[in-house]
């Protein structure tokens, strides 16, 4: 994810993409940059970290033009540096372009590239698209774009300048974008806020769609070149709605997001029912995985350990970051460390890899934060590709940690050449649609929480690879309401936390189906004769569970190695309604912080 403006028309052009920028900072914030085009002439300014390092260096040049594109990156490939920062140019510094998205097939267009002479500066995906334009450019940039993403898989929201042309070239196929409209002066950007000072008149391009910008107007057609009916939009809201969506918090975003970030965690990496992981080093050897995380991370790893052992047939431990660097862990030259973090900074799960290291195990990162510390000092690592993770309890992280570890388990026991089960395959492919589905419940959640929301305590209840869901629900639910709760494995209550059950005490149970249903069901049964009241998330059509429960949510089926996605919807949910009933600061909830970077 990242945020993209463009400007061509009579006004000064630094300040609207500045302010533009700022605007779409939520959207990335690793490295950025402008390229401004004037009589013939492209200048280009980039600076790491945040966009201030970028406004201070354009404040001592004296630079503006017409036109200009700019872009403020979240790296998906290459570390964020002021190398791969965008805009990124051709061989000659005739085009320029700013792109969010992944070109899946960027390395073998690369080398096809260097093979007819072109250089490739950056690390990113991104500046293959200059040079592809730059080979089909014959005087009309148009048509240059048009052909080049002809021959480009995967992911883009583009714009496109050349020195010599009064126009931006925007296209769209994945990644959002959207052309405004002003007197004198067009734009384009990746969301509305960049641009909402200057116009509320939009058009929102579809997916294959070109628009040619220039000062008096624009023109939109599809990538095969012909026209097509656009429809401009009046927009309403204030800046503050939409840079959340409309959403009152970005955990609420970022939890409605999850179709969408699904999606981009698995872009690319099954083809024709096989896994394409870029894990260089061979896994067929593995003898142990050792999982090692924090927190929610954590929490996904533990579904990690079933899913390892019951796709790759890999033995599997998981341990606390923090507990696995002090305790002198055992660890052999054919353990593979896989270490699970949202922000790659984590310092307990950054200091428990490079123990690891030390005793020659090999390691893996399951990480967001492109070019963070884990992800430059693991061997091989799968980014979630879910864009930033703002609200500091994480949901969209979360699931898609979970679909990176049934990525790797399959990917393990492909190469053990073991036959991969194609109805994973399937279900993996549907779970951006059973997720929305689950989402559907939101009304029906959100009163739930309105009855429970002053309860002093909760229990959380699954078994199997829904216990680490119930760990995860409950601990969804201290971090932004602060009510006392606790997962248990549902079999384990009455070892102990059963004498907590009484009239008061909400008991959540993960019951979908699977080969426990009926071990969880008894399990409810105790809770109920203890006048526990409960609430189960359930599949779609299970009759018999609503009969004895007080409250029943719906979640879509799917095979059991799945369901922890899909179930984990309906608890963020919970947890979040019920804070925000209370009032709770819920992005930023009392004493926790987004990156862990402190022991
Ligand atoms: N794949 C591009 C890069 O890593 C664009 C990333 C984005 O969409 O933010 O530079």
């Amino acid at each position: 994810m990242c945020g993209i403006i463009g400007y061509i028309g009579d006004k000064k052009t630094i300040p609207i993409l500045i302010n533009g920028l700022q605007k779409l900072e939520y959207r990335g914030y690793d490295s950025a940059g402008v390229c401004i085009s004037n009589n013939g002439d492209l200048k280009t300014i980039k600076k790491k970290g945040k966009l201030q390092k970028l406004v201070d260096t354009i404040a001592t040049q004296d630079i503006d033009g017409p036109i200009g594109i700019a872009h403020t990156r979240w790296a998906t490939h290459g570390e964020p540096n002021e190398k791969n920062a965008h805009p990124h140019l051709d061989c000659k510094g005739e085009i320029a372009i700013v792109h969010n998205g992944i070109i899946e097939n960027y390395s073998s267009l690369k080398k096809l590239l260097e093979k007819h002479g072109h250089k490739i500066e950056s690390d990113t995906d991104s500046e293959i698209i200059a040079h592809l334009v730059e080979k089909f450019y014959k005087d009309d940039l148009e048509s240059a774009v048009r052909e080049a993403l002809q021959l480009v898989d995967g992911a883009f929201g583009l714009a496109v300048i050349h020195k010599n042309e009064k126009k931006i070239i925007a296209a769209r196929r994945g990644s959002p974008l959207i052309i405004g409209i002003g007197k004198n002066e067009m734009f384009v950007a990746s969301d509305v806020p960049a641009i909402l000072e200057h116009t509320k008149k939009v058009i929102y391009l579809n997916d294959n769609e070109m628009a040619t910008i220039s000062q008096g107007g624009y023109e939109i057609k599809n990538l095969e070149g012909k026209r097509v009916a656009e429809k401009v939009e009046e927009i309403k809201w204030t800046i503050d709605q939409i840079e959340k969506k409309g959403f009152k918090h970005f955990m609420l975003k970022e939890i409605f997001e999850q179709p969408e970030a699904i999606s981009n965690t698995l872009r690319g990496r099954i083809k024709e029912d096989r896994i394409k992981l870029s894990v260089n080093f061979d896994v067929k050897d593995i003898s142990r995985v050792l999982i090692t995380a924090c927190g929610t991370s954590w929490h996904s790893g533990l579904i990690g350990k079933y899913i390892l052992e019951s796709i790759a047939q890999i033995p599997t431990e998981v341990d606390y970051a923090s507990e696995f660097r002090y305790r002198k862990p055992l660890i052999k030259s054919d353990d593979l460390l896989v270490a699970i973090s949202q922000s790659g900074e984590t310092a307990d799960t950054l200091a428990a890899l490079r123990e690891a290291k030390e005793q020659n195990a090999k390691t893996l990162g399951i990480v967001n934060v492109v070019g963070s510390t884990i992800t430059r000092e693991v061997e091989s690592g799968i980014y979630l590709h879910v864009g930033p993770e703002i609200g500091v309890a994480s949901t969209k992280a979360f699931t898609s940690q979970v679909v990176s570890l049934i990525l790797l388990a399959l990917h393990i026991r492909q190469e053990k050449g073991l036959k991969v089960d194609k109805k994973i395959i399937k279900e993996l492919f549907r779970l951006p649609k059973k997720i929305a589905e689950a989402l559907k419940s939101a009304e029906d959640i959100k009163k739930i929480a309105d009855k429970f929301k002053d309860s002093k305590n909760f229990l959380y209840l699954g078994r199997g690879v829904n216990f680490p869901v119930a760990l995860e629900g409950a601990l969804k639910l201290k971090e932004i309401s602060y009510i006392h709760a606790e997962g248990y494995p549902a079999a384990e209550i009455k070892h102990g936390p059963i004498a907590l059950i009484d009239e008061d005490m909400p008991v959540v149970f993960v019951v979908t189906k699977n080969n426990l249903t009926q071990k969880t069901i008894s399990n409810m049964q105790e809770v109920k004769a203890r006048e526990g009241r409960i609430i189960a998330i359930v599949n779609k059509g299970d009759k018999e569970i609503k009969k004895i429960t007080d409250y029943v949510i719906m979640v879509p089926e799917t095979v059991d190695e799945l369901s922890p996605i899909i179930n984990s919807i309906p608890l963020q949910l919970l947890a979040y309604y019920i804070a925000e009933a209370k009032g709770m600061d819920v992005d930023k909830p009392r004493n926790l912080a987004k990156s862990v970077t402190v022991e």
